[in-house]
């Protein structure tokens, strides 16, 4: 193993030596310093709360060899690529290697090579390898089993494993060698299991809370052209994002409407024969595509870190769920986003489902769960604190970090408008649904209102003073808040209750949380910002160039937060490159001069003054990096085509990353070349002359662009 030049002392001193981290995350010094102690652990930690450090850490300090318990191949495959790739001797055994790899794997082991070895829990208990373990334990020494996903000892949780119970075969056989437990799951009945399963012997427990602060969870309410609603945001965030949808047939198709819009996705789900589905899995690891579009099925056994944002374009059907399904954003502790869309026909479709249950009991109980997530998509008080709440966590509220906590809705009376909404439902006899009744509110002249004489009703025409979009919030909330009925048949014909006559009869009054308009995308970054974000993807990409040498994920290079730090602070030697978070020293020795180098090529790129893009030429930089074609830059940003057209060729000729291929055909670039060659490149309107005509202005300036910086190139 690579050794230290400067001597070691803390345990920080040897966070930073094998992992390149500087401080310690909440709960895990405790957790290390009982391991080292050879105590029992049951360690509850959330998803992203950095449980494999707690037992890589001590593995390595300890004398002896850790066997490290992981139901899934490919998560053992991740983290002895991360570990490998820290210069840390780890390895795996699983029925995926073949009998040469095997024998040499086990070789490394008793040279005293290897200090974590990960198996599946079904080769552990099997005789032979029972014997391997006996003669290492004679030899090298075990000194701890790490469990991890341990919750799949226990039937009360949702991935049980029989051969999980078996483990505790090996308390018995290996009686002085420590345990550790590691989970993510919340519940109180699934830990006592754990500890009763594996014959645990008087624990360190350690339940780490289960606020996850760099999450932002925010609900949009759906419109019903939500496609476009949901393209927007995708292409507001940036990295890797799961797209949860309920059914195949859904994801499917929004797989393929995202890469008609040329933003990379891939689906995933039952469905879809098992070579390409797991193809899918890896190519979303690896940053082959930005967005992977799933139902429930992908999930457990996902370790990316880096997944930037998580989006619930249905209803998930209970709160756990949406809890452990958003919680794979930001495992790395960096922002990251989990947006839920919620329109109120999802609600028809989840109550249809629930109709389909033949068992009254897990009726009652999909109800309940529903009303539990109603709860939380319809609040209006702190997300966070209705989320851990559910948890029996107290929070205080005010996160800061969700969509309630930063733009509160206020709460308006609508009483009136409910009333005339309502009495409109009545007055069309309760045969009608949301669109008809608003239209009829609204003084449409349309057909079907003609038809049945709704246009002689009290009702029509008194509700000009509030837009579609508004009446629809209303009559959502009505539904919601119980104020009124809707048929369950397909046709959602509205219906009125008996809260619904006590509106009527003003016995009642209607409360609405009214959502603020929605901001337009928040492009006012300083220039600063925008500056390490291009330098941030630049390193992206040199990132993904090495990974895929290596045939490994991205993340296993380097993480997104160093990758940040490293464009923030921009370090131009290799010993301002050691000091980033996330660097260790052998990963200085196997990166640093890359990264450096390519530091470097950017400041300099930056600080030649002709060379340095405008704020305004960077906010379409980046939104041409999000996949945006001229026009619609030109539509987001509220102006002319022609000025993005002119930003693009000045970025071209500042050698910004911009692919003229995708913006100029290419067998249009090489006769305004020859035009440039030969009439110069002063005027357009000459050029376009020359040219008879053929090409557009805007071709021509593009090609411009790209030609003024390849002459200037030569010449220096
Ligand atoms: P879990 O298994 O609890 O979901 P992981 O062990 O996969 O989480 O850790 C999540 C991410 O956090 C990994 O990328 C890991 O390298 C990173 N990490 C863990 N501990 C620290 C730390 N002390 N400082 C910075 N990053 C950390």
């Amino acid at each position: 193993m690579y050794q230290s030049p400067t001597p070691l002392h803390t345990l920080e001193d040897y966070l930073k030596y094998f992992f390149g981290y500087d401080s310690f995350r909440p709960g895990q010094r405790q957790i290390i310093e009982a391991a080292l102690e050879n105590r029992d652990l049951l360690a509850i930690m959330p998803t992203g709360g950095g449980k494999s450090l707690c037992f890589q850490l001590p593995a390595l300090l300890k004398p002896g060899i850790t066997v490290v318990v992981s139901p899934l191949i490919a998560l053992m495959q991740d983290q002895v690529d991360a570990l490998v790739d820290n210069g840390i001797g780890a390895t795996f055994l699983n029925s995926s290697l073949d009998w040469d790899e095997v024998r040499s794997r086990t070789q490394a082991i008793f040279k005293g090579k290897i200090k974590l070895l990960y198996v599946a829990p079904e080769r552990l208990l099997s005789e032979r390898f029972l014997g391997f373990l006996d003669e290492l334990a004679n030899s090298i020494g075990i000194n701890c089993f790490a469990i991890d996903e341990a919750h799949c000892v226990s039937d009360w949780g949702h991935d049980f494993r029989p051969e999980y119970r078996q483990l505790q075969l090996l308390r018995y056989r290996y009686p002085s060698v420590s345990f550790m437990a590691l989970t993510a799951t919340a519940t109180n009945r699934v830990q006592g299991d754990i500890i009763q399963q594996l014959r645990l012997r008087e624990p360190t427990i350690h339940v780490a809370s289960f606020n996850r602060p760099n999450l932002y969870y925010e609900v949009i309410p759906k419109e019903r052209r939500s496609y476009n609603q949901l393209l927007k945001k995708v292409r507001s965030f940036s990295g890797s994002g799961i797209i949860y949808c309920l059914s195949r047939r859904r994801v499917d198709d929004i797989a393929f409407r995202l890469s008609q819009d040329n933003i990379a996705a891939l689906p995933y789900h039952a469905g879809i024969e098992d070579k390409t589905r797991s193809q899918n899995q890896t190519r979303f690891i690896r940053d082959d595509v930005q967005i992977i579009v799933a139902t429930v099925a992908f999930g457990m056994g996902i370790n990316k870190p880096d997944v930037r944002f998580v989006i619930h374009y249905d209803l998930p059907q209970n709160l756990e769920r949406y809890y452990q399904e958003s919680g794979r954003a930001g495992r790395d502790g960096e922002p990251a986003y989990c947006t839920l869309f919620y329109g109120g026909s999802d609600l028809g479709t989840i109550n249809y489902l629930i109709d389909q249950k033949q068992d009254q009991n897990e009726q009652r109980i999909a109800r309940q769960q529903l009303t539990q997530m109603l709860d939380y998509v319809e609040g209006t008080e702190c997300r966070r604190t209705i989320q851990l709440s559910y948890f029996g966590e107290k929070f205080a509220g005010n996160c800061d970090n969700c969509d309630n906590c930063r733009n509160p809705k206020p709460i308006e009376d609508w009483t009136i408008e409910a009333q005339k909404f309502l009495s409109c439902v009545a007055r069309c006899r309760e045969r009608f649904g949301m669109t008809h009744i608003i239209n009829v509110l609204r003084g449409s002249s349309n057909k079907k209102i003609a038809q049945n004489g709704h246009h002689l009703l009290s009702t029509y025409n008194i509700g000009k003073d509030r837009s579609v979009a508004e009446w629809k919030l209303l009559a959502r909330s009505l539904l919601h808040q119980g104020l009124m009925a809707e048929t369950n048949d397909g046709y959602r014909v509205l219906k009125l209750n008996k809260r619904s006559w006590e509106i009527l009869r003003s016995q009642r009054s209607v409360q609405i949380a009214v959502p603020q308009q929605d901001k337009a995308a928040d492009l006012a970054l300083s220039s600063r910002s925008l500056e390490v974000e291009l330098l941030t993807e630049r390193l992206r990409r040199l990132r993904k160039q090495i990974a895929d040498v290596q045939a490994v994920a991205p993340y296993v290079i380097f993480a997104d937060s160093t990758l940040k730090v490293m464009a923030h602070n921009k370090p131009q030697s290799l010993e301002e490159f050691q000091q980033i978070s996330g660097v260790t020293e052998y990963k200085l020795q196997q990166y640093g001069e890359r990264f450096v180098s390519e530091i470097r090529a950017f400041c300099w790129q930056q600080t030649t003054p002709v060379m340095t893009p405008s704020s305004t030429q960077l906010i379409t930089l980046q939104l041409y990096q999000q996949g945006l074609d001229v026009d619609a830059i030109a539509t987001e940003r509220g102006l002319k085509s022609r000025t993005i057209i002119n930003h693009l060729s000045e970025l071209l000729e500042m050698n910004q990353p911009i692919d003229l291929d995708c913006l100029v055909k290419p067998e249009h670039q090489q006769p305004i070349i020859q035009a440039l060659e030969k009439i110069g490149d002063r005027s357009l309107t000459n050029l376009k002359e020359h040219l008879a005509h053929k090409y557009s202005y805007g071709e021509i300036q593009l090609v411009r662009g790209y030609w003024r910086r390849k002459r200037r190139e030569s010449v220096s």
